[in-house]
């Protein structure tokens, strides 16, 4: 008997049938400094690391027409770009 998570690839949103909409959030940050005349400059530099911090799923639908989404943890892209839901597990699309 296994505890692990019920993995299934999906090809559309496993509630309503809707496009899955995964975004990846990048951490980018606006550096200000603080001048001499104690003000916040105006001028910034951006600095990002460009590596990915986390992606989040949702359907195309949500959340006004649908409740599909997903955090972080419950799905992943497979080494094929297949979306790998680990959340609504149970019948493959296929
Ligand atoms: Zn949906």
């Amino acid at each position: 008997m296994s505890f692990g998570k019920i993995q299934t690839i999906r090809k559309a949103c496993p509630l309503c049938g809707g496009k899955i909409v995964v975004s990846a959030l990048y951490q980018i940050s606006y550096n200000y400094t603080v001048t001499k005349s104690g003000k916040l400059s105006k001028k910034y530099s951006v600095s990002s690391p460009g590596s990915m911090e986390v992606s989040i799923a949702a359907c195309e639908n949500a959340p006004d027409k649908c409740s599909a989404a997903w955090d972080a943890d419950q799905f992943y892209i497979d080494e094929k770009d297949r979306f790998v839901d680990m959340r609504y597990g149970g019948k493959d699309d296929e």
